[in-house]
C-alpha cells in the first residue's frame, strides 16, 4: 500500500495543445505553484495540490501506479490505456472523474478522397494505420470486421500515400490535416475531449479531502464556463413570454418597480448569450438588457 500522503500531486501535459488550457483551469480553482528550475514538478502555494509536467501517454500509468493522484488528459489517451491494461490484469485502478470542456477532438477512420463510402462492412480486409490500436481493434470486433491494425506511433495521416495502410484511424478536429493528405473521414469511433482522471478507489487519507475540495471548485467553474447574469424590465404579463426565449436560465429573481407593472428581472444563464438572444428578448418586450459576468459560485 502505498505511504499516507497529505498532498495531492496533479499530472498534466509538458508541452502540447493540453498544458496551458490544464493549468489555466486549475488556476481558476485558485491554485497556485512555486515553479521550478527544471519545471517538471511544481510546488503548490495557496494550496497543498502540486503538479507535475510529464507526456500525456504518460499520465495513466502514474496514476495506476500511484505517483499521481489525479491527471489531465484526453478521453482518447485514457480510454485505449484503459483497454491495454484490461487486456492485462482486468481491474481498472483510474477512470474519468470529469469532462473538462477544452481540447475537443474525435477519433475518426479516415479514407482517401476517391474511395465512394459505402459503410464500415468496406473496410473488410483492409489495412489501418493507427496511435490507437486497442480502441480501433475493439471497434473492429464489435463491428465483426477483419481488417489488419497497424500501430504507428506518429505521421499516421501519410501512411495511405506512403503504401503503409489503406486506411487511417486517428484524431481530427478541423479535418485540415486530412484534407492535406487527401483522405476524409468516414467514421467516428470516439468523441473526446480532456478530462481529469482519478484512481477508481478512493483516496484514504487528507488526499480525500483536497480532492473533494478541487472537485467542488472545479464544478463551480465549469458550470460558470458560459454562464451570464442576465438583467432586464419588462412589463409583468410579458415574464412567462420572455422566460420561454431564456430555457437555459435558473428562476429568475423578480423585483417590482413601479406600480403594478413594471418588473425588473434577474436570470442567471448557462447558455451563450448572443446578440441575436438578447434582440430577440427586446422584440419580446425586454428593455435595459445587461449582460454581466459570474465569477465564482459555490452552490
Ligand atoms: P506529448 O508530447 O505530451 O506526448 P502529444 O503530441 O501526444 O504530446 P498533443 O498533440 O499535444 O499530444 O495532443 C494532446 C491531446 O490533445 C490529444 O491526446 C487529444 O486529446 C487532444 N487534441 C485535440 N485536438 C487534437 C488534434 N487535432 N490532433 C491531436 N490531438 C488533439
Ligand atoms: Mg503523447
Amino acid at each position: 500500500l502505498p505511504a499516507a500522503r497529505d498532498r495531492l500531486r496533479v499530472a498534466i501535459q509538458k508541452s502540447g495543445r493540453l498544458s496551458e488550457p490544464a493549468r489555466a483551469l486549475l488556476a481558476s480553482c485558485g491554485l497556485s505553484w512555486r515553479e521550478s528550475r527544471d519545471r517538471l514538478f511544481c510546488y503548490g502555494e495557496t494550496l497543498p495540490v502540486d503538479l507535475l509536467l510529464v507526456r500525456d501517454d504518460d499520465i495513466p500509468g502514474l496514476i495506476a501506479d500511484g505517483v499521481c493522484d489525479l491527471g489531465i488528459v484526453g478521453r482518447n489517451v485514457l480510454a485505449e490505456q484503459i483497454l491495454q491494461r484490461a487486456n492485462g490484469s482486468g481491474q481498472d485502478k483510474y477512470r474519468e472523474w470529469r469532462a473538462l470542456g477544452f481540447g475537443g477532438c474525435r477519433l475518426d477512420i479516415a479514407v482517401p478522397e476517391g474511395w465512394s463510402w459505402g459503410g464500415p462492412a468496406q473496410l473488410q480486409g483492409k489495412r489501418i494505420a493507427t496511435s490507437y490500436p486497442s480502441l480501433l481493434q475493439a471497434w473492429l470486433r464489435e463491428q465483426n470486421i477483419g481488417a489488419q491494425v497497424v500501430p504507428l506511433s506518429g505521421s499516421v495521416e501519410i501512411a495511405p500515400r506512403l503504401g503503409q495502410a489503406d486506411a487511417i484511424c486517428d484524431l481530427v478536429s478541423s479535418g485540415a490535416t486530412l484534407a492535406a493528405n487527401q483522405l476524409k473521414p468516414v467514421l467516428t469511433l470516439l468523441q473526446s475531449e480532456a478530462v481529469l482522471a482519478g484512481p477508481v478507489a478512493p483516496f484514504a487519507d487528507a488526499r480525500a479531502e483536497l480532492a473533494a475540495l478541487l472537485l467542488r471548485r472545479l464544478d463551480g467553474v465549469l458550470r460558470l464556463k458560459h454562464s451570464k447574469l442576465l438583467l432586464f424590465q419588462a412589463q409583468r404579463q410579458t415574464v412567462p413570454a420572455l422566460m420561454k426565449l431564456l430555457p437555459d436560465a435558473e428562476p429568475p429573481t423578480v423585483l417590482q418597480v413601479d406600480g403594478a407593472d413594471t418588473v425588473a428581472l434577474q436570470a442567471l444563464c448557462h447558455g451563450a448569450m448572443t446578440w441575436q438572444r438578447l434582440e430577440d428578448l427586446k422584440s419580446a418586450g425586454a428593455s435595459g438588457l445587461m449582460v454581466l459576468p459570474v465569477e465564482r459560485m459555490l452552490a
